[in-house]
């Protein structure tokens, strides 16, 4: 077990998971992602009682960590098989990240702020959580140099869909991002061609916003 980790946390990540079974989630794979990790380390420790409830909840700078519902039906749209190479916009506290780790993904993940890019990359490297690369920039531009990706999942509210996503998908790739002011409308684009991507929209789901650098 990993050092702040104890039984009662695994106890209480074990009821976290039947929940959100019971809510829809069926990947396997991504619910014992959130039986394995110790989702407490990733907030501030006074608010340790609040780490598996099935909310978001503060990291500072503004952001959020995910809802566990919300991270497990990104996640499964995803459809992560091990060695995929999956493109994260949005890094935040480094929950997501880890789950992408947990199912075996390589994961590159961008993030704009500067603390919590610091933070985090300090965090998921003491926890072990090996990464491929973890990027201090604008998510709007993708991350050309590793493209393409077989997935991009975006954590942050999107106003509009960032065409160099689109294009740094590989063909049969999927995009799952949140789209809209607020709500946002969770959206899987799945590459089939060069040209042609399917949509499909699932739901409403509420996201910070993902900012947009006016320079
Ligand atoms: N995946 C994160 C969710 C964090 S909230 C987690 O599991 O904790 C969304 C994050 O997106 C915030 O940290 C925010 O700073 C970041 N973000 C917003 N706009 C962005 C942009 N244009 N590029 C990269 N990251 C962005």
């Amino acid at each position: 077990m990993r050092e702040g980790d104890t039984l009662k946390h695994v106890g209480k990540r074990k009821q976290l998971a039947d929940l959100l079974m019971r809510k829809g989630i069926k990947n396997e794979a991504v619910l014992n992602a959130v039986r394995n990790i110790p989702r407490h380390l990733f907030i501030d420790s006074s608010f340790d009682e609040h780490a598996y409830q099935d909310k978001a909840f503060p990291i500072g700078a503004e952001q959020t960590i995910s809802q566990p519902y919300t991270v497990a039906f990104q996640s499964e749209l995803l459809e992560v098989k091990r060695g995929d190479k999956i493109l994260e916009i949005g890094t935040g506290s480094g929950y997501q990240s880890a789950v992408l780790c947990e199912l075996g993904a390589k994961v590159y993940s961008i993030e704009r702020q500067r603390e919590l890019f610091t933070k985090t990359k300090r965090l998921l490297s003491k926890l072990r959580y090996r990464t491929q690369y973890l990027l201090f920039g604008d998510g709007y531009k993708g991350l050309p140099e590793f493209a393409p990706y077989k997935g991009i999942i975006v954590t942050a509210g999107a106003p509009y869909v960032p065409k160099p996503l689109l294009s740094q998908l590989e063909i049969g790739g999927r995009l799952v991002i949140p789209v809209g002011d607020d709500p946002q409308i969770m959206t899987l684009f799945i590459r089939k061609s060069a040209t042609h991507f399917e949509k499909h929209e699932l739901g409403e789901f509420r996201f910070v916003p993902m900012l947009e650098d006016k320079n």
